[in-house]
């Protein structure tokens, strides 16, 4: 069986012709797919043969919904999926001034290992395919009737290490007839891994790059970032100045505040000195309580805003959404697995 929502419009179109069929029937598929139809039996402009076709030789993922979690404070919704095969993976729909933003996965939780993530816990179980990605914006879009304007690849995985197939979730999201979303209104965010930054600077793509930093000297960012201890911070800086001078496109440095750990004043000076020449801003994140970890948030965020922009450097502070629901990477998928809610 094959999975066609996997499909970017040119492999469709080959595979249709594969089948004996006009290639125009291509992108009548390929629209159906992004109205979210579920079934072969809802394109209705197809052939009655040619649906019969796809029934007996392709297929269409659908993700149930396993939880969903409403704010009462701002809105937010959270999504458990669950997939095709039972795992379980996160979503979770924010309402901001500037547009509906969601935050999608890309794994069946991360081999990554960073001391602070409830998703990395339990290691990887395995990769989304483009489908499973592409449909936590279609089936999020439908069953909350929020239009959605950004993506961010923020939640459970680490893009970069499931690179192709992120590619094609990227191309799909900004097809005209697929979800038709600009690619300055994507997010990407990455642990660091520098080989595939360089790889994804060659596509020289719109969308802005983040990077979880959350610390500016080897020391702490290996403790709390397993990535680092084969990379460390100036590699991923170089690395870092090398996508902006190819891109163009300024980094987005995401810093998880840390109770005595990254939050010291040393810390924001190095920091400072780190980001010289690598044109970005910095975004601080309170850190979000993960009931495993001994990790606290930090007492001194504003502290450590200042001393960065002491040195021009352009500052913001993660709004805390979602509170009162799990809203933060993997905690809801946690809370399942443990069986506690
Ligand atoms: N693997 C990617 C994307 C997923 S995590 C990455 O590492 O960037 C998305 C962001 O949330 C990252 O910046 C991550 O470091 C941060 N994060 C994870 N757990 C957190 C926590 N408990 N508190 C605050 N930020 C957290």
């Amino acid at each position: 069986m094959v999975d066609l929502k996997s499909m970017t419009l040119e492999e469709l179109t080959a595979w249709v012709k594969e089948q004996g069929e006009p290639a125009f029937r291509a992108r009548q598929i390929f629209k159906w797919i992004y109205r979210g139809v579920t079934s072969f039996s809802e394109m209705t402009d197809l052939s009655k043969s040619l649906r019969e076709k796809l029934e007996q030789q392709a297929f269409l993922t659908e993700p149930k919904v396993a939880r969903k979690q409403e704010s009462k404070l701002d809105g937010t919704i959270k999504y458990l999926w669950e997939l095709s095969d039972g795992n379980c993976i996160e979503t979770v729909l924010m309402r901001y001034k500037h547009g509906n933003t969601v935050c999608i996965s890309c794994q069946v939780g991360c081999r990554m290992g960073c001391a602070f993530c409830a998703s990395t816990l339990a290691g990887k179980v395995r990769d989304l395919t483009p489908a499973e990605m592409i449909d936590q914006v279609l089936f999020t879009q439908l069953d909350s009737g929020v239009e959605i304007s950004n993506i961010v690849l923020m939640g459970i995985g680490e893009p970069l290490d499931n690179f192709d197939t992120v590619m094609t979730f990227l191309k799909l999201v900004n097809h005209p007839d697929g979800l038709n979303i600009g690619m300055r209104h994507i997010s990407l965010s990455t642990c660091g891994l520098v080989e595939q930054i360089d790889k994804l600077a060659q596509y020289g793509l719109q969308l802005t790059l983040s990077v979880s930093l959350h610390a500016p000297d080897d020391e702490t960012r290996s403790k709390l970032m397993p990535v680092n201890r084969s990379v460390g911070v100036e590699k991923l800086m170089d690395t870092c100045r090398r996508y902006f001078q190819t891109t163009g496109r300024r980094i987005s440095y995401e810093y998880a505040m840390i109770d005595g750990v990254n939050d010291s004043d040393a810390q924001a000076e190095l920091l400072a000195q780190r980001l010289k020449g690598a044109p970005g801003h910095v975004n601080l994140i309170p850190l979000n309580d993960v009931e495993e970890s001994p990790l606290k948030p930090s007492r001194r965020v504003a502290a450590f805003q200042k001393r960065l922009e002491s040195h021009g450097l352009t500052v913001t502070v993660r709004r805390k959404l979602g509170g009162d629901i799990d809203a933060s990477c993997g905690q809801l998928r946690r809370k399942a697995m443990r069986g506690t809610q």
